[in-house]
């Protein structure tokens, strides 16, 4: 089971769900791995083919600087070959700059002085979206 939470913008009402973590259908890598983009399939099949790994993978939440764009992407990692590591890079589709992995840390939720990152609405530029809601998923 994963985390999960909804962010909305009280502006304009922009609302998305995002998942992080991994669900109960993500026993294997190769499970999941169709939710992934093509260009990045084809670099990781290779590697499960010929070395004897095990890849981490969870579902992440990104952000785009300068657009703002968010975007909910399996991230992939594998350590291969003794000192080679394949890592999932994305990109903005937009802007086509590096996208930012967003910590939400909700394990640390419940702490005091924990507080959701500072998120800017990718659909009106409002400060900030809202304290999210936290769901589950499986
Ligand atoms: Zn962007
Ligand atoms: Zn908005």
């Amino acid at each position: 089971m994963g985390d999960g939470i909804i962010l909305n913008c009280k502006k304009c009402g922009y609302q998305k769900d995002f998942i992080f973590g991994i669900g109960f259908m993500y026993g294997d890598l190769m499970d999941v791995i169709e939710t992934i983009p093509k260009k990045h399939r084809e670099e990781i099949y290779p590697i499960v083919k010929n070395y004897d790994v095990h890849p981490l993978f969870e579902q992440k939440v990104f952000k785009c600087n300068k657009c703002n764009g968010l975007y909910n992407k399996l991230w992939v990692k594998i350590d291969y070959d003794g000192n080679k590591t394949y890592e999932t890079k994305y990109k903005c589709y937009k802007c086509k700059i590096d996208l930012e992995e967003i910590d939400f840390d909700l394990d640390n939720e419940k702490n005091q002085d924990f507080k959701f990152p500072d998120l800017i609405c990718p659909k009106c530029g409002f400060k900030y979206l809202d304290q999210p809601m936290i769901i589950l998923w499986d």
